[in-house]
């Protein structure tokens, strides 16, 4: 079968198209199939947004040799603000904490994607054949056979990679079950800019409505993720400019400054969803197809990133022992590998979300020692920090920034 692919990926979004740059260097035919192209504007993974990347992810499109071009459009966070709101306690993390020069980075999602699919259409080992649909598929002994709108024939891999972000039916056709809960709230997002400069500092704020997020880009204005009750966003949304900055100042309050003017609002429901394991036979699964959280930590696109960094250093492996990529060592392998950080960061954002939207009366006083706490600790913010920056633990190569090469521990 001349035709044959060593890896296909389903779905060239933000994860999919990093896994595909993050192998290309491994010498696999490779095929992505991508149903919305990037110059659609219903392009739903580079989209509207402009999303956090942590020191980690930054180091990952390093070792891809993609950050260069990344950071023409990134803006770091050098510090962190989190507080709760009508509460006195608060956190500041700063990047000195963890010896890096940034926290993170802020980015928007549109040119994270025009350079994943510059190096796409560039890279010979690679097809990168959009608008293509995946809908059905089929496991044989030796090769996953998936169905395409778009193309004559079915396309066939030793190796199926999901990154659909858990919109197409290719894993419950592949029998795997998700666990999903849909949260009663939904993110508004948009650029606010204010009258000061923020200094390069973040702020987190907690509201009994939901957590407002606001992420530094350019000197005043701030990238902002502001979680409301479903019907709520979708009314703040629509509301004259004034009003909505009105409504804003008056939840967030005048830390950041006051708040002028605001971009295009966009409203998006919020889903927790989980895959265990992400994987089955021939088939694997990455970025939000195995995981959604909830975006108040930043952590949904790095969490799908460093599965990638794992399972290209896992193929690197099994390539260097010449075994066949798809075997079940190798898929068990990856699903092995990324249960612990996922199921961490699943808890660790559901978790925060119950917390701080709890009325319980006591627990906002409980909150506001828990985070006086913190702040006075400061092995206990470098934790916190490490953790959240996807520092601690075991460091697949990509995400120490080194490039990737097969070595012979990997399977
Ligand atoms: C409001 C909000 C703010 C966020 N902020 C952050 C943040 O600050 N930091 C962070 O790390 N994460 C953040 N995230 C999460 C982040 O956006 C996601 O984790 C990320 O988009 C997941 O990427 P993905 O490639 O796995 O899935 P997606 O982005 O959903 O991409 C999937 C791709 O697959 C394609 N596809 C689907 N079905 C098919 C098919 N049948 N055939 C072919 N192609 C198909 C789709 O067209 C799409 O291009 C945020 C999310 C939201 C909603």
């Amino acid at each position: 079968m001349t035709d044959r692919d060593d890896v296909l990926i389903v779905g060239g979004g933000l994860v999919g198209a990093s896994l595909a740059c993050a192998l290309a260097p491994l010498g696999l035919r490779i095929t992505v199939v991508e149903s919305i192209p990037f110059e659609d504007d219903t392009q739903p993974s580079f989209d509207e947004r402009t999303i956090a990347i942590t020191w980690s992810s930054r180091r990952v499109f390093e070792a891809i040799g993609l950050w260069e071009e990344i950071a023409c459009d990134a803006h770091s966070i050098r510090s962190i603000h989190v507080s709760d709101r009508g509460h006195a306690g608060m956190v500041r993390l700063h990047c000195s904490l963890i010896d890096t020069e940034a926290l993170g980075y802020v980015i928007p999602t549109r040119s994270i994607g025009r350079s994943l699919v510059k190096r796409l259409q560039k890279t010979s080992s690679i097809r990168y054949l959009t608008p293509v649909n995946a809908v059905n598929l089929e496991i044989t002994a030796d090769a996953a056979v998936v169905d395409c709108e778009g193309v004559s024939s079915p396309l066939v891999a030793s190796l199926l990679v999901i990154a659909d972000g858990g919109r197409s039916p290719l894993g419950p056709k592949a029998g795997i079950a998700k666990t999903e809960k849909r949260y009663p709230q939904s993110a508004l997002v948009t650029i606010v800019g204010t009258d000061r400069k923020h200094g390069d500092m973040a702020f987190e704020r907690f509201t009994r409505h939901g957590p407002i997020a606001l992420l530094p880009f350019g000197k005043s204005r701030f990238a902002l993720a502001w979680t409301l009750p479903t019907r709520q966003a979708q009314l703040h949304a629509q509301l004259p400019i004034s009003e909505f900055l009105a409504r804003l100042q008056r939840d967030f309050g005048e830390r950041a400054g006051l708040f002028e003017q605001v971009g295009k609002r966009t409203v998006y429901p919020l889903r927790w969803t989980s895959v265990i394991p992400p994987s089955a036979r021939r088939t694997v699964l990455v970025g939000n197809a195995a995981h959604e959280v909830h975006p108040v930590a930043g952590q949904g696109f790095n969490l799908g990133l460093r599965d990638a960094a794992e399972l290209a250093e896992i193929i690197a492996g099994a390539i260097e022992k010449g075994l066949d990529i798809g075997h079940s060592t190798v898929v068990d392998h990856y699903a092995r590998s990324r249960q612990h950080q996922t199921q961490r960061v699943l808890a660790f954002t559901d978790g925060l979300v119950r917390l701080f939207s709890a009325a319980t009366p006591g627990v906002g006083l409980l909150r506001s020692a828990g985070l006086s706490a913190v702040e006075l600790i400061p092995p206990v913010k470098r934790l916190l920090l490490r953790r959240t920056m996807g520092l601690s633990g075991r460091q697949p190569r990509l995400a120490r920034g080194l490039p990737l090469v097969a070595h012979r521990d990997s399977v």
